[in-house]
């Protein structure tokens, strides 16, 4: 019977990458629903010795599988290695980051397995209804009989994403094949704290490669030094929209973002006018972020906008419009004009600064 729920490590020269560790934390949420255990897998050349960082994020147990032919992501190779895995291992759910590795390899793996695959999950979530409903049509107190007797569509996955343009959020069912696989956003999902010294199992699994697994020749691989600023990773985002007036006012917001330690961000329509780079986009078809602070300044709260940051510690708005819809997911609100507010803020925190250093 399928069982566990597998996450797929996605590591670069040994580095595991952060998708992969919040959906180590994401996965034993959902393995304590369906009381199964959380297995990672990790792939590579030389990378046992990383198993133990996958234990202490979450997993109980990691498959490791070796192989030069492993050493830099190829689609072949590592879509023959998974597919063997699962074959053998028979998951009950398989996660991936959304990533272009993720991306890249998931589909592939679901064709071969003949299964579905549901691509970039915002959500994801256990489907209890059914087994609720049976228990309490059930006097019998036995789990193991409770879970013979139910099938194998009673605890599925809900696996939810944005669909036809974003417009809905589509929330689908895998019920009647194995795996259930997913890929899911970077940045949506929480990792757990990590937990030092945590046991767990190591186990290897061996896949034979031979010339005809590789289809691609490596001539060279050119690391990327351009230091993109990834706002994904920043404790405090100060956010502009459309109600800043101008692609120049960022340099404002950037004065604040420099005093609290952190960096701008920006809604889609400021992007879509060229005033910023669409790599500080937030939101639904830009980046999901969750900081300890969000700063919204002139963003009126589309639901595009919201699905990108609603999960962020703290969220401060400023909106001359009391009516805005960011309001609503605000912590503290200022009905305003930000470029009164913005100056206003920029004077009190160097004021701090200046009596506290
Ligand atoms: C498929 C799809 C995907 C999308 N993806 C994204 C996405 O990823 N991210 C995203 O952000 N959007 C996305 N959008 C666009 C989204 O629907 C909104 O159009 C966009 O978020 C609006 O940006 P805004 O809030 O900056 O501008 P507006 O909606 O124009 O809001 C400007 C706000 O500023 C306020 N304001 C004006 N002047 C001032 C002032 N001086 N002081 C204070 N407040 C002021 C106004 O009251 C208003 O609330 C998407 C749309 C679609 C259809």
């Amino acid at each position: 019977m399928s069982k566990d729920l597998y996450v797929i490590a996605e590591q670069r020269d040994g580095e595991i990458a952060k998708v992969t560790m919040e959906l180590l934390g994401e996965a034993t949420k959902l393995a304590a629903e369906l009381d199964e255990k959380v297995i990672g897998v990790l792939m590579g050349d030389k990378i046992k010795d990383k198993a133990q960082e996958m234990i202490e994020a979450g997993a109980d147990k990691v498959v490791v599988v070796e192989d030069p032919m492993l050493a830099e992501y190829v689609t072949e190779p590592y879509t023959k290695a998974l597919t063997k895995l699962i074959k053998e291992y028979d998951p009950n759910i398989v996660l991936f980051g959304a990533t272009a590795i993720g991306r890249d390899l998931a589909p592939r793996v679901a064709a071969r397995i003949h299964t579905g695959l549901t691509a970039d999950c915002t959500h994801l979530d256990i489907d209890m209804e059914k087994y609720f409903e049976f228990l309490k049509a059930t006097s019998t107190a036995d789990t193991e009989s409770i879970e013979k007797r139910l099938g194998m569509d009673d605890k599925t996955l809900k696996m939810t994403r944005p669909a036809f343009g974003g417009n809905v959020m589509a929330t689908i069912r895998c019920a009647d094949h194995r795996p259930q696989m997913a890929t899911v956003r970077p940045g949506v999902m929480k990792k757990i704290d990590p937990q030092p010294g945590k046991k767990g199992e190591v186990e290897e699994l061996k896949v034979e490669f031979g010339p005809e697994d590789m289809n691609v020749k490596i001539k060279e691989v050119v690391r990327d030094t351009k230091k993109a600023v990834d706002i994904t990773e920043a404790k405090v985002l100060v956010s502009g929209g459309r109600g800043i007036g101008s692609a120049d006012y960022y340099k404002e917001l950037q004065k604040v973002a420099d005093l609290l330690g952190g960096e701008i961000s920006s809604s889609r329509a400021n992007v879509d006018a060229g005033w910023i780079e669409k790599s500080r986009q937030v939101g639904q078809t830009g980046k999901t972020v969750r900081p300890e602070l969000y700063m919204a300044c002139g963003i009126s709260g589309a639901i595009q906008h919201i699905a990108g940051m609603e999960s962020s510690e703290c969220v401060i708005a400023i909106n001359k419009n009391d009516t805005a819809a960011i309001f609503d997911v605000a912590d503290l609100g200022i009905v305003g004009d930000v470029k009164v507010i913005i100056p206003k803020l920029i004077e009190a925190l160097e004021k701090y600064k200046a009596e506290n250093n």
